[in-house]
């Protein structure tokens, strides 16, 4: 991996680190010289991520949906560091439903995990995090465009745009810049367990390709090398976008 230390020295919060693009995310960050905290909610996939990642690694066992994980999370970041440069509010998770079959139980999750476990890490992160630091929220292709079945996990990708461009006006005062990523369809784990048997999968997979002017999947690293961009100084002039990292999916 060709790096050139942009990150050199700074400290970053991944949320979701564990697996997919926020791993991926962790590697990238850490092969450019960033110390970087990764949370989960397994512990076992939080050990074996820091043994992938290796020693500028810490992983803090939370659910994002958690308040009290949330303040553990920042309080040990605070006491080992003092500060926090760049915060990743990567956590998600996607599910799937027609509107008739949508329960209380999953629009609760998802609102739970997207949406709120959005707003209160950074709300806890921002004391952390020093005038001119950078935020990147976890949106989504389907936040504008929709997908079938999807209406829920879409309307929460659709309010994190919406924090992205309030939350770039809000904090002004400080400088912090806050941009959204918004991946297409990208080859993860999150993605593999999305919709039921393999063949659906393939399926879905293979429609999601076909929307795609660049005729592929994408890869975790593709969408890691897009959040870095937003998270160095290389993106010094951008706050308050939505940086679609989705093979032109978005314009067609
Ligand atoms: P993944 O399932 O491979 O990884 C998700 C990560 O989030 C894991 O580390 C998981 O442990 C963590 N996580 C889930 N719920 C959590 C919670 N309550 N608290 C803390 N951590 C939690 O999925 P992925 O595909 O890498 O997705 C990462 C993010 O990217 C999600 O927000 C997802 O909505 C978004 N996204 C993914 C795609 C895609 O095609 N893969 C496309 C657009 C957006």
């Amino acid at each position: 991996m060709a790096t050139s230390q942009k990150l050199a020295g700074k400290i970053a919060l991944i949320t979701g680190g564990t697996s997919g693009i926020g791993l991926a995310t962790a590697q990238r960050f850490v092969a450019e010289g960033a110390f970087v905290y990764i949370t989960g909610r397994r512990q076992a996939e939080l050990d074996a991520a820091v043994q992938l990642l290796g020693q500028s690694v810490v992983g803090v066992r939370g659910d994002v949906s958690n308040l009290a994980d949330l303040d553990r999370v920042v309080a040990l970041i605070r006491e080992q560091q003092g500060r926090l440069d760049v915060l990743f509010a990567n956590a998600g998770i996607a599910e799937f439903l027609p509107i008739d079959a949508v329960t209380e139980n999953h629009y609760d999750q998802q609102f739970d995990i997207n949406v709120k476990g959005t707003v209160f890490t950074v709300q806890k992160a921002l004391p952390l995090l020093p005038d001119g630091a950078a935020i990147v929220l976890m949106s989504s292709i389907v936040g504008s465009k929709g997908s079938d079945n999807s209406s829920i996990y879409s309307a929460t990708k659709a309010a994190i745009r919406s924090l992205a461009r309030t939350w770039t006006s809000d904090l002004k005062a400080r400088r912090i810049r806050v941009n959204a990523i918004s991946p297409g369809p990208i080859e993860t784990p999150g993605l593999n367990n999305l919709a039921g048997t393999p063949e659906q999968v393939a399926q879905f997979k293979a429609q999601m390709v076909g929307a795609v002017p660049l005729g592929r999947l994408g890869e975790a690293d593709e969408v890691a090398k897009a959040v870095l961009f937003l998270a160095t100084d290389d993106s010094s002039y951008v706050a308050g976008v939505e940086l679609f990292a989705d093979g032109g999916m978005a314009q067609v």
